[in-house]
This record gives C-alpha cells, sequence and structure tokens, in this order.
C-alpha cells in the first residue's frame, strides 16, 4: 500500500514490501518518526508538510500510521 503526503500526494512510503528473502525491502521502510513532545510524526521529502502519525499498535508490534491514513 502507498501511503501518501496528504500536502503535495508525493509518495511517503510503502507498506508491506517484503523482499523475496522475508526481509523489508529498505524502500518500504516508513521514514523517522520524529517527536516534538505532542505529536509523533514524519517530514515529506518532497514538500516537507509535516505527516502526525498516530500509534497503531499491533499483537506483534508497535507501530505508527499517518493520521490522515485509514487503517
Ligand atoms: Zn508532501
Amino acid at each position: 500500500m502507498k501511503v501518501l503526503c496528504p500536502g503535495c500526494n508525493g509518495l511517503l512510503y510503502e507498506t508491506n514490501v517484503i523482499a523475496p528473502d522475508g526481509s523489508q525491502s529498505s524502500a518500504g521502510k516508513p521514514p523517522a518518526i520524529h517527536n516534538d513532545g505532542d505529536d509523533a510524526y514524519i517530514t515529506c521529502p518532497h514538500c516537507q508538510v509535516k505527516v502526525v502519525m498516530l500509534r497503531s499498535d499491533t499483537s506483534a508490534a508497535t507501530g505508527f500510521r499517518p493520521s490522515h491514513v485509514k487503517p
């Protein structure tokens, strides 16, 4: 699934990109998550907009998802 920037519609990252050996491809990994004290967020590599990330824990791992993307 492609996760698109809410500001410029550019590709932020792609989920579920699994290499044949089972590892996540580096291209599919979400960018580094920053934290300004209130929000966890990533920065769009295209337009530098701040994309707020919500905690999205699963039984397998602690994760984040963009607040504008429905699970
Ligand atoms: Zn953008």
